[in-house]
């Protein structure tokens, strides 16, 4: 069932019906391997959440962002569901989970039942939540869905994208609260500057270190193919600039079949 409009304005990126219920709108939960990071490699529950404030145009959950579906679930059901399962881990993502303020109530649900839990958001929007693991991916310049990438109208979002999609003071949040990494989606060497000049944004904002090893950089990809041609580019890019590779264990393995 559809749960969200792509109409302006952050309280529009989801409807907020269910809300006042304390229910959550989620778009898929499932049990795999997690795909990206630090934990790349460990049995994970991931949850994930409708509705986004940002519009990248190479979206890997497009049906979290451009065009979000899912059914609204109380948090008891989803520690529930979670439970079901033989993991010790739990992946909130999205869309971007933090637009919803019930997250932190699952996330406490399942804090209070001893799950590490990682969170993927964009990084835009901070909220004080036990979180072990932040895994925080800035959008760069080239993820703005320009009438030329547009994967759904002619650039209508691009605008409110490029004004939403970095916020230093923000990921200086995250960085002081949070064991986090700081995860790039990245297309070939033109990032590099770019990426350069937030980390030092970041370094500078923030009153805590972040060690390169927590920037990682992830090659471009939804499919074997595409990671084929991204993914020895960005090892050495990661090599040049002593930054930390990160694989898409999920296509590599799974190429893009969903649940995965
Ligand atoms: S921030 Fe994440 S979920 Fe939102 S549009 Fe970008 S890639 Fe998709």
């Amino acid at each position: 069932m559809p749960v969200a409009s792509d109409t302006d304005g952050l309280d529009d990126a989801v409807d907020r019906s269910g809300d006042d219920d304390g229910d959550l709108p989620i778009n898929e939960l499932f049990c795999s391997l997690q795909g990206e990071g630090r934990l790349a490699g460990v049995p994970s529950v991931f949850v994930r959440t409708s509705g986004c404030n940002l519009r990248c145009w190479f979206c890997d959950s497009y049906h979290t962002s451009w065009e979000p579906t899912g059914d609204w679930y109380g948090v008891d059901a989803l520690v529930a569901a979670v439970e079901s399962y033989d993991a010790a881990h739990v992946v909130l993502t999205g869309g971007e989970p933090l637009v919803h303020e019930r997250s932190v109530d699952l996330l406490e649900s399942l804090a209070a039942r001893g799950y590490h839990t990682t969170v993927e958001t964009n990084g835009t929007i901070y909220r004080d939540a036990p979180i072990d693991l932040a895994s925080v991916s800035p959008k760069l310049e080239s993820s703005t869905p320009t009438a030329e990438r547009d994967p759904k109208g002619d650039g209508e979002w691009a605008d409110r994208h490029d004004a939403r999609r970095l916020d230093v003071d923000v990921l200086a949040e995250f960085v002081e609260a949070y064991d986090t990494q700081l995860k790039f989606v990245v297309t070939g060497p033109d990032d590099m500057p770019e990426i350069e000049a937030l980390v030092a944004d970041v370094r500078a904002a923030a009153d805590a270190p972040v060690p390169d090893e927590a920037v990682l950089l992830m090659p471009e990809g939804q499919t074997r193919d595409r990671l084929a041609e991204t993914r020895r580019v960005v090892a050495d890019l990661a090599l040049e600039y002593g930054y930390r590779y990160t694989p898409r264990l999920h296509v590599d393995l799974w190429n893009d079949a969903p649940g995965t």
